[in-house]
């Protein structure tokens, strides 16, 4: 049994009666077993996945009717809720909360009879790149384990490139689906602001971040997206998008395509085999008959401050219903008057959520919004407009997906500057809305290199078709498990 197949391929081969459902899912769960425990991709799996395949297999053999996905084995990242399930945002402060509903992405997949392997790990509450943040210890990356796989979708990441799932869901608030899609060598989307619905996806900064799938291939991205995006009357952020079919001419070519270069994410700060393997990229793109020329977007170099000031505003609001009343743990209020026992319960945070708090209660509040929270929105229209005037003249922008390679578990943890920096890239997409890839592109010293594609809002079609392009010229070598 293959599990290196694509989601496109599992469906394929299990329409053809080429392999069952139930032996997919068993062969899977058997390759979580082997390689999670030095992984940790996962911080919950699903002991009845088997079984529920079973019986997918039996009503394709009865010639009822199957769901799209015919009983693929997906992961979800732990920060969307399927009803009796557990949902920690990999905290301390949800360790034991189960979610008493379904998220939309989920009632979807569920009809489609997809299968959930398990809930996976990442930064605690999504907040961090490198899923170091977690608070029952950091994934690895498949390519080589001492490095970290991304964040803060990075058990997601994992989960697809070590070949425990076909595919996976992710939440990109900052880059959180890129950055970890980059790191792995898989593919990662973020869609237009609105596209898919975040009803059930616990909030961290509401106002940018979206649920984005990580894959194998660009064509499984549109699977996916065939399947979870579109309105949704229980997320009023969603957009009306037709029902649009992302499969349908994904090969359509990028020829005459105007693709702009943005030169600000390509300064001397970029390590050298990161540029290296985007200029190749873009000959690439050149050779399949796109015109690039270079631009610069200015706001590009105030962008991660403002993210940061942006989405701790954000966490702090969003955050505060964790004050064990509301959400959280079981302890005794004996001892403690009002405040003091939300201070107790928060203690409950880790490092990262804390200094975002923290942060999240100062930059907006009342003597230095000015200088912080609005300035930073300031930047947020202006980087906007700036992209709105680039995508008059551009069909689509290129830029590496993270300016750096993987890192050494460790290596960044005390020094959050430098990890926030490592945002560079990927923030300007949520800032503005905009959809935005990854796909593997190159490995160097064994280590994996993404390429980033952006387009205009709603042109994710457009989108998928030049990242379908590009991919098609790429042969990497596989993951060293
Ligand atoms: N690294 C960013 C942050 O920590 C992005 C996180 C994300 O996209 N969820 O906020």
């Amino acid at each position: 049994m293959n599990l290196k197949i694509s989601a496109l391929e599992f469906v394929q081969q299990v329409q053809d009666g080429n392999i069952s459902a139930e032996d997919f899912v068993a062969k899977t769960m058997e390759q979580i077993h082997s390689v999670d425990e030095k992984l940790h991709a996962f911080l919950s799996v699903n002991e009845n996945a088997i079984n529920q395949a079973r019986l997918i297999d039996k009503k394709i053999k009865s010639g009822d009717k199957v769901g799209a996905c015919f009983g693929m084995p997906i992961s979800i990242k732990d920060n969307m809720c399927i009803k009796n399930e557990k949902t920690t945002c990999a905290s301390k402060m949800l360790e034991n909360f189960i979610s008493p509903y379904d998220a939309t992405v989920i009632t979807k997949l569920k009809q489609q009879d997809a299968i959930f392997i398990g809930k996976t790990n990442m930064d605690e509450f999504a907040m961090g790149l490198s899923t170091e943040f977690s608070a029952f210890g950091p994934s690895r990356n498949p390519w080589n384990p001492e490095y970290v796989p991304g964040g803060s979708s990075g058990g997601s990441a994992v989960s697809v490139s070590a070949f425990e799932c076909v595919a996976s869901l992710g939440s990109d608030t900052g880059g959180s689906v890129r950055n970890p899609a980059s790191f792995c060598s898989v593919v990662g989307y973020k869609p237009t602001y609105g596209l898919i619905s975040r009803y059930g996806l616990i909030s961290y900064a509401n106002s940018i971040e979206q649920i984005g799938p990580i894959t194998r291939t660009v064509k499984d991205v549109a699977f996916m997206l065939n399947i979870i995006a579109g309105i949704d009357p229980n997320d009023n952020t969603t957009i009306d998008n037709k029902n649009e079919d992302y499969l349908s001419g994904i090969d359509s070519g990028i020829e005459g395509k105007k693709i702009g270069i943005i030169t600000d994410m390509m300064t001397d700060g970029v390590d050298p085999s990161v540029l290296s393997a985007t200029k190749d990229a873009i000959s690439k793109l050149e050779g399949l008959g796109a015109i690039c020329e270079e631009i610069s977007i200015e706001m590009v170099k105030y962008s991660v401050a403002a993210y940061y000031t942006i989405t701790a505003t954000e966490a702090g609001s969003n955050l505060a219903r964790y004050d064990n009343l509301r959400y959280g743990y079981d302890f005794s209020v004996e001892g403690y008057e009002f405040n003091s026992y939300i201070s107790k319960a928060r203690e409950k945070f880790g490092p990262e959520v804390t200094r975002r708090m923290i942060i999240g209660g100062f930059v907006p509040s009342a003597g230095h919004a000015g200088k912080y929270f609005l300035k930073a929105l300031k930047v947020k229209s202006k980087l906007t407009k700036e992209l709105d005037e680039a995508f008059k003249k551009f069909d689509l922008l290129v830029a590496p997906t993270v300016p750096i390679l993987p890192f050494k578990i460790g290596e960044k943890i005390n020094d959050p500057v430098s990890l926030f920096l490592v945002d560079i890239n990927t923030v300007t997409a949520n800032l503005t809305g905009k959809p935005a890839i990854s796909i593997p592109y190159s490995i160097s010293n064994g280590l994996p290199i993404g390429i980033q594609l952006f387009a205009d809002s709603n042109q994710d079609k457009l989108l998928l078709q030049a990242a379908y392009a590009l991919e098609q010229t790429v042969k990497l070598p596989e993951v060293p498990l």
